[in-house]
């Protein structure tokens, strides 16, 4: 090992920082989160430290480094610009015992500083011994993704109940145990989803009577996957991919997706492929209550978000019915995902202030929509589920009043490497996508904002 790893407690005690910049301030920030008296010492002080300095946070030395600035003092951090002052505070700092840091010169440094995930009172220290910082912050943000945002508020609600589980438990095996279950069952994940006031009532009972039949009663996650790129999905997503028993998915969520869960964990297709549909939507509803009954984790995938022509309303209804507890995840729906991925924006302050999201789902040959909404200046179109209809849908468009020569976009399989844009006008598009093979999930947009999409596009996927 070349370093100890110590968690320093600095509160109320005089710390030293010799250096006015950027640098410096950073380290300012970092000891005053931590509750220490802060003394900076530099000629002049950068606009960061300037603002600290008129709060009252910090004192300020304005003169060059000195070694009676170090008396008394519990910590010394060197980040100026120049080699010999570093040198200096280093050896005047270790003479005296005082553990001290210079900035990216390990060497010189008793002690160095880790890249850190705040999750106060929960702190992950990350450090590379000094071999390679950037390592170091890599491995933090990986870290960070996994570790959810609400992580210290667990460990505070944990805290308020820890003198009542000692006396409840009176054996170290049992008050492990207990812990265990809560901190990975539903009592965390309500934490996480920002439920406190719930967490905090179901912790208290099952303090009380035990976490008997609760700690078996699974939970439904209804999870939105985004449009296609894995990269879109949030954190919260793939934290619960990687923890639940059971994934229940369909044709829109795509393998790179899937490949994302635990390993051993079950995989469900219920399909929904156009117009044959693999499992009725009522099956899928009461599949997910089943299995959750069975006491699993159970992950509802959907593409895009579930609350856009998603059907997750109906499939979280009978949840709810039954009291089975559950929790919604929002996704990039194909919307956003495939007008960023086509460079064309949904509203912009010249061509559009307005969105609208519709299915043009076709049902008996004819897409029932209210036309006249549709046809409004300054509004962006998207239609869901549109291609088999486009032309019908185009031609009443047209019968409500829209330009013929209004631009038209599909997006074909947004997002993803197999992307595809097609943009023409209202009638053109059909003509260019006649003979065309194009394949499911396709979006169309309409409105002038395709316009911009020749100038914005970015996005060129490699096949
Ligand atoms: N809940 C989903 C929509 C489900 S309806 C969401 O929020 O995105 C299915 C329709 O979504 C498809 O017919 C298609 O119109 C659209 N869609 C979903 N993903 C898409 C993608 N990657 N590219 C283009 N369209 C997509």
């Amino acid at each position: 090992m070349e370093f100890l790893p110590v968690f320093l407690n600095i509160k109320k005690q005089p710390c030293v920082v010799i250096g006015g910049g950027e640098v410096a301030a950073r380290k300012v920030e970092l000891l005053l989160r931590a509750g220490g008296d802060v003394v900076v010492v530099a000629p002049v002080c950068c606009a960061a430290l300037q603002r600290h300095l008129q709060a009252g946070d910090i004192k300020h030395i304005a003169a060059e480094f000195a070694p009676e600035q170090l008396q008394a003092c519990s910590l010394a951090i060197a980040a100026t610009d120049d080699l010999a002052v570093n040198r200096r505070v280093s050896e005047v700092a270790r003479a005296r015992h005082i553990p001290v840091n210079v900035v990216d010169q390990p060497e010189l440094c008793s002690f160095i500083m880790p890249s850190i995930i705040d999750r106060s009172p929960v702190m992950v220290a990350v450090s590379s011994g000094g071999a390679s910082p950037v390592l170091a912050r890599l491995l933090r943000a990986r870290l960070e993704t996994l570790i959810p945002a609400s992580y210290g508020r667990l460990a505070s609600l944990v805290q308020g109940f820890r003198d009542r589980v000692k006396q409840r438990f009176g054996h170290i095996d049992e008050r492990r145990r207990f812990w265990e279950a809560v901190l990975q069952g539903p009592i965390s994940e309500m934490m996480y989803a920002g439920r406190e006031q719930a967490a905090h009532e179901a912790l208290s009972q099952a303090v009380e009577h035990g976490l008997g039949v609760s700690a078996n009663v699974g939970e439904v996650y209804l999870v939105g996957a985004g449009p296609g790129d894995p990269d879109l999905l949030t954190f919260r997503a793939l934290r619960l991919l990687q923890q639940a028993d059971v994934i229940v998915y369909d044709r829109l969520v795509s393998q790179e997706i899937l490949d994302l869960a635990r390993r051993d964990a079950e995989r469900i297709y219920v399909g929904k492929e156009r117009d044959h549909h693999t499992l009725p939507q009522e099956d899928i509803n009461h599949l997910l209550a089943r299995l959750a009954k069975e006491g699993k984790r159970v992950l509802r995938l959907k593409g895009g978000d579930p609350f856009i022509f998603g059907r997750g309303g109906e499939e979280i209804e009978t949840l709810a019915q039954q009291g089975i507890p559950f929790q919604i995840v929002p996704g990039i729906t194909a919307a956003a995902g495939c007008a960023s991925y086509a460079g064309i924006p949904l509203t912009h302050r010249d061509y559009a202030q307005s969105v609208v999201f519709v299915t043009g789902h076709l049902r008996d040959g004819s897409v029932n929509l209210n036309w006249p909404a549709l046809v409004q200046p300054q509004q962006t179109v998207v239609f869901y589920m549109g291609l088999k209809g486009l032309e019908t849908i185009f031609a009443e468009l047209i019968k409500h009043g829209m330009s013929p020569d209004m631009p038209a976009a599909l997006v074909e399989q947004g997002t993803t490497q197999r992307q595809h844009v097609w943009i023409g006008t209202l009638t053109s598009l059909p003509e260019i996508l006649r003979g065309q093979d194009v394949r499911a999930p396709t979006l169309i947009i309409v409105g002038a904002v395709v316009a911009l999409h020749d100038k914005l596009k970015w996005f060129s996927p490699v096949s």
